[in-house]
């Protein structure tokens, strides 16, 4: 059966009309799961029984089981079970300006960036809308706080699951729902093309962040197979016009990687690639993985200086606080190393 958390309230407002019931218990549903966070439909106790009964006969109100939870100064780490058996993580923030979580939106992932530990799973399959949304609640009942903003960079690739991601974002932006402003959720793709330009026309102020890492072709093939299908240059223009449709701004994500595309060259070749755009760079010191055999994290020297060539080439430019790396906050990190307790 459908978990009731699978259902934009547009989606629900079709089903009461469908049942021959009115639009507004959507609305009253809404209310109870995500104001009120009921854990049963027998608590909405402003709705018929009748009403209720059709919403059991459909629907299942299915929470996810917390398997572990890893916390370091700012950041707690949880590791999930889904209804299936499956495991996901989400991380949580705490900046000065609120919590953020970093959700996951596949079980494994089939883009292979070779830094990355998400990819070592293989995708297994798309989390539905339900198990993206869910991540919130649990983390929020259990850690007893408010989360303001929403990034999708846990494990999975957004852009690979992209109707479930759409939806999610509908129902946790929904101001009868969780209540999320738009401006507080990032995606974050590797790249593809074609729900790059879908999402030009999205019609939410949705923010959108790009994993380039690479200044060219030639370093960005050799360590994200994805560009070999959607090339750099592509890629960049496919942006322009999301920029120029949008008038809205994006952010690349850059991983520093010592001797790979942390060269001063990289850095002007980068500052060329991005002149003009409505754009800031985020420089990522990289975070230890499985294959800490082929990368390593950039000199601080390094990163500074490639820092300071961007500014000087007027990019906007932040090197990202290092959060979690003792509780495995890399993606895909706590799933890696969980082992079956006995
Ligand atoms: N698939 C999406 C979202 C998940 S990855 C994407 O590619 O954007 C989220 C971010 O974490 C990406 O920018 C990714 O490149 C980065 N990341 C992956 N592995 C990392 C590592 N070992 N250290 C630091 N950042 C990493």
């Amino acid at each position: 059966m459908f978990n009731i958390y699978n259902m934009t309230k547009n989606k629900l407002e079709d089903f009461f009309l469908k049942n021959g019931e009115k639009k507004f218990k959507a609305t009253q549903v809404y209310e109870w799961l995500y104001k009120k966070r009921v854990n049963s439909f027998d608590e909405m106790n402003n709705i018929s029984k009748n009403t209720i009964n059709l919403l059991k006969e459909n629907f299942e109100f299915e929470k996810l089981k917390l398997l572990t939870c890893l916390s370091d100064i700012d950041v707690d780490k949880y590791l999930f079970e889904l209804f299936d058996g499956n495991k996901i993580e989400a991380v949580l923030m705490h900046h000065d300006y609120g919590y953020s979580l970093c959700i996951s939106t596949e079980v494994g992932c089939n883009m292979g960036c070779l830094f990355c530990e998400s990819g070592r799973l293989k995708k297994v399959r798309n989390l539905n809308v339900s198990e993206m949304v869910l991540q919130i609640l649990m983390v929020e009942e259990i850690k007893k706080v408010r989360i303001s903003h929403i990034v999708l960079m846990g494990v999975g690739e957004p852009f690979d699951n992209y109707d479930n991601v759409i939806d999610f974002v509908n129902v946790i932006n929904d101001p009868k729902g969780i209540d999320i402003g738009a401006r507080h959720i990032t995606i974050s793709t590797c790249g593809l093309i074609p729900k790059i330009k879908e999402f030009t026309n999205f019609d939410k102020q949705v923010n959108l962040a790009i994993s380039l890492h690479a200044p060219n072709n030639e370093i960005r093939n050799k360590i994200m197979p994805i560009n070999k299908a959607y090339k750099i240059e592509e890629l960049i223009k496919t942006i322009k016009a999301y920029l120029e449709k949008t008038k809205r701004r994006v952010t690349f994500e850059y991983i520093m990687l010592d001797g790979i595309n942390d060269s001063d060259i990289c850095a002007i070749e980068l500052a060329e690639l991005l002149k003009g755009m409505n754009a800031y760079v985020n420089l990522i010191p990289y975070n230890s993985t499985s294959n800490d055999s082929l990368f390593k994290k950039s000199k601080k020297e390094n990163i500074l200086k490639f820092y300071d060539i961007l500014k000087k080439n007027n990019i906007n430019v932040t090197i990202r606080r290092e959060f979690g790396s003792k509780v495995m906050a890399a993606c895909g990190q706590l799933r890696a190393n969980y082992k079956e307790e006995e």
